[in-house]
């Protein structure tokens, strides 16, 4: 695979170097990275626009709560440079604004295939392709293939009794319609109280006559504080944007080296000085809230100290005792995601806003006007589903991908996810995932983390060229390590200790397994240490 010989192969012609699914932030930068090392690639996206989760996630409130000046390609200066964010955390619209920004500045529609849903993947082992089929029966090749998927790309939509009877119209948050959705005057309901839930409830509660919220697992949510961008903050990190990229990278998570992370134990601090400190990151807003102390993520002790306190935060904001207990969660803190909200607790104080707990034997079944639970009957016009995702395997899974010797993905991965460096399978030569199962991903600033892999993609395949090396697969021992390593790390934090998505907890029937590992820089050394190594642990050819 050299550049010349790349070049007489133009894109859209038969082989291709590369072809990469999906055009959110992953998909991309792997395709101006392909064009800087001068392969021929070819993106395929179902949507009709770049934007991957940005694009699909339009609901009321969508915002990111990674900071604006963080969740944002550091790969090139003037870009960079050049992009001004109008709040602390950018809401939905303005990401998506900006992925078509970078789409433009760098060109990329010309190699990217609106509308194309990628349905199958087969390894042709005597010709070292890849031949993936569309939905609509189109097929494409080349040599090596990379899942840019995403790690919350397929919409978990709950197999509830009747479904289809209901009359009026239905949401999920992760395929929310292009055009706006006014809920004024109609009584609308919405199960799930994550992320998605949390950002969307708020305002849903603006519009609607009546808001009933259906719970199964009351959330840990912490203030956002959203405000506009502070001029003299930006013009600060922009005076060195590279330097503040690269503190980031050094910090667990890979984002927040503004947050002043304190490294002291909870334990140690005496109730007083845990009260000052929470109350401080309160104050801030954000996910700044888990750097109170070094060990809230780590020890069960001090992470009750952390939960305790939101609990009380959550009887002060909400009036009803009742209602306040319902939402506060047992769980530990942080170990399903933390959400950051604008007014959730504080919503469930209005008059036409009510909360139903289904803990016990959630929804029994849908019905045309509503839905019945804990054999109570509910009416509602409209129904909201916030009910996430088949999160990380769940898109890569409903794709037939075939290997070596037609071995399925799907069997292969029958007992959970097995790879090496959330990189690459075994069995499954020239495939790459950006932030695969097994990576830091989902536990960091994801635009960080696929940095940080499309980098190592790309170096790995000039590698290949270098040496002439045409096909690359993860070695079946270092990868039965690895999946250990990542458990043996989880293991030592509070994330595994809840029903999670990070588990897979929240799909009937999947396989429970932590999936993503915690640490960033320690991650980011293996991955450099591994190249260093001519690719140890990968078998070449
Ligand atoms: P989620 O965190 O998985 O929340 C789904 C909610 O639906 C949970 O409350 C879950 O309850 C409930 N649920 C699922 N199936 C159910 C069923 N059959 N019956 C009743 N309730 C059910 O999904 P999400 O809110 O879409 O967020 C997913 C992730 O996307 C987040 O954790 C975050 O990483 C990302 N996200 C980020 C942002 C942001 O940047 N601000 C915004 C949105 C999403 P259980 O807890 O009991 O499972």
């Amino acid at each position: 695979m050299h550049a010349r010989q790349a070049a007489a192969r133009p894109s859209g012609k038969a082989v291709h170097d590369l072809l990469i699914v999906g055009a959110g932030f992953a998909g991309m930068y792997m395709l101006v990275k392909a064009r800087e090392l001068g392969f021929t690639a070819q993106v395929l996206e179902t949507g009709m626009d770049v934007g991957g989760t940005w694009y699909w996630n339009r609901y009321p409130g969508a915002r990111c709560d990674i900071e604006s000046l963080e969740y944002s390609y550091g790969f090139d200066e003037a870009l960079q440079q050049e992009w001004k964010w109008s709040e602390r955390f950018a809401p939905q619209p303005e990401i998506l604004d900006y992925a078509r920004h970078v789409a433009q500045r760098f060109d990329l529609k010309r190699d990217i295939r609106f509308g194309t849903r990628v349905v199958s993947a087969r390894f042709d082992e005597a010709a070292n392709l890849w031949h993936v089929g569309s939905e609509a029966g189109e097929l494409f090749q080349a040599r090596f293939l990379v899942m840019a998927t995403g790690c919350l790309s397929s919409a978990n939509l709950p197999a509830i009794a009747g479904m289809e009877s209901f009359a009026g119209p239905t949401y999920h948050t992760g395929r929310w319609p292009h055009e706006p959705v006014d809920f004024t005057g109609q009584r609308v309901a919405v199960i799930g109280t994550g992320s998605s839930a949390v950002q969307s409830i708020p305002i849903i509660a603006r519009q609607a006559r009546e808001l009933t919220v259906f719970q199964r697992t009351a959330t840990y949510s912490v203030p956002a504080r959203n405000a506009p961008l502070d001029a003299a903050y930006e013009a600060r990190v922009k005076a060195d944007y590279r330097g503040f990229r690269a503190r980031n990278e050094r910090m667990p998570a890979g984002f927040g080296s503004n947050l002043n992370a304190n490294p002291a134990s909870a334990l140690e601090a005496g109730a007083e000085g845990r009260e000052r400190a929470f109350e401080e990151r309160w104050r801030q807003g954000g996910l700044g809230f888990t750097r109170a102390f070094g060990d809230i993520v780590l020890n069960a002790e001090a992470n009750a100290y952390a939960a305790a306190f939101v609990r009380r935060k959550i009887s002060a904001l909400v009036r009803d005792p009742a209602t306040a207990a319902l939402l506060s969660p047992s769980q530990p803190v942080a170990c399903k995601r933390l959400c950051v909200d604008s007014g959730y607790y504080e919503t469930f104080n209005l008059p036409h806003v009510r909360l139903v707990d289904i803990s016990q034997g959630g929804i029994e079944r849908i019905t045309p006007h509503g839905l019945v639970a804990g054999a109570q009957d509910y009416s509602f016009d409209a129904l909201v589903f916030a009910t996430g995702f088949d999160a990380m395997t769940g898109t890569l899974l409903r794709m037939d991908i075939r290997g070596r010797g037609g071995l399925a993905l799907g069997e292969k991965w029958r007992a959970g996810p097995l790879n090496y460096l959330g990189l690459m399978v075994a069995g499954f030569p020239n495939l790459f995932t950006i932030t695969g199962p097994g990576s830091p991903s989902v536990l960091t600033n994801m635009i960080v983390s696929i940095e940080q892999h499309v980098r190592w993609i790309g170096a790995c395949l000039a590698w290949m060229r270098a040496q002439g090396r045409r096909r690359i697969e993860a070695n079946a021992s270092a990868e039965r390590a690895w999946v250990g390593h990542v458990n043996e790390v989880a293991g030592q934090t509070i994330f595994p200790g809840c029903n999670s998505w990070y588990l897979g907890a929240n799909v009937p029937g999947k396989v429970r397994v932590f999936m993503p590992l915690p640490g960033f820089p320690a991650y980011d050394e293996k991955c450099r240490a591994v190249a260093a190594a001519a690719y140890e642990g990968f078998e070449l050819a």
